[in-house]
């Protein structure tokens, strides 16, 4: 299977397509905000030291990123392929990661641009709602994505949660982070030849139609 980067400014729809995909074709999914998360739910060292930051919607630094991300695609489920959702977000990661996987021998594959505006992303944000216990992710006010009972996971039945970073203020905050240090990548990518771009369509069926068109193109 080719490995997947999701290239995308925040709340575009990566964590749910990437669901979606790894229920289909049984990708490894490896989400950096999921990890940074965890780390902050467990309260460890490194979650204590990144929880302002990402509440405050700036990017943790580089070196602690790719220590996390040179951990997590060793696991097994990414052996036969795996989704980077959230990774890389700068120039100097996009670099590392490719002396990453020349170490390894292992392919790039393809980048997935997903392509949405900044107004529909920030609504999209601060209507999210997560499963703490799964991870599953919600949308309060689409139709497609709300859970069958308000405010509870139709799965693990626990209330969900908003993500601290979800609010407009800080949305406009990750906003500028992603158009300062992610976009370079978009070239950085298209010279390289392997960038695709799909569109964050309402219906998230329709983006996963586009995503998989590419994968098996
Ligand atoms: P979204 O789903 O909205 O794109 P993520 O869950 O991927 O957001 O990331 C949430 C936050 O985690 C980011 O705003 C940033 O603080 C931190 N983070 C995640 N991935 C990276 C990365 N590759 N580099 C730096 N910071 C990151």
């Amino acid at each position: 299977m080719k490995n997947i980067i999701f290239l995308a400014p925040p709340a575009a729809g990566k964590g749910t397509l990437s669901e979606m995909l790894v229920e289909k074709y049984g990708y490894g999914h490896i989400s950096t905000g999921d990890l940074l998360r965890n780390e902050i739910k467990k309260q460890t060292d490194l979650g204590k030291k990144v929880e302002s930051l990402m509440k405050d919607g700036k990017f943790v630094s580089d070196d602690i990123i790719i220590e996390l991300i040179s951990k997590r695609i060793m696991e097994s489920d990414c052996e036969n392929g795996y989704i980077l959702d959230g990774f890389p977000r700068t120039l100097v990661q996009a670099e590392k990661y490719d002396e990453m996987l020349n170490k390894l021998g292992k392919n790039l594959g393809v980048v997935i641009y997903i392509d949405i505006d900044k107004q529909t992303a920030m609504k999209r944000a601060c209507s999210r709602i997560t499963c703490p216990k799964c991870g599953r992710i919600y949308n309060k006010y689409s139709n497609e994505m709300k859970p069958k009972h308000d405010g509870m996971c139709d799965d693990c039945k626990v209330s969900l949660i908003q993500r601290a970073d979800d609010s407009e203020e800080t949305f406009a905050k990750r906003f500028d982070e992603y158009v300062q240090k992610t976009m370079p990548l978009y070239d950085y990518y298209k010279n390289k030849g392997v960038l695709k771009t799909i569109k964050a369509y309402e219906s998230k069926y329709d983006t996963f139609n586009e995503a998989v068109k590419i994968i098996e193109g």
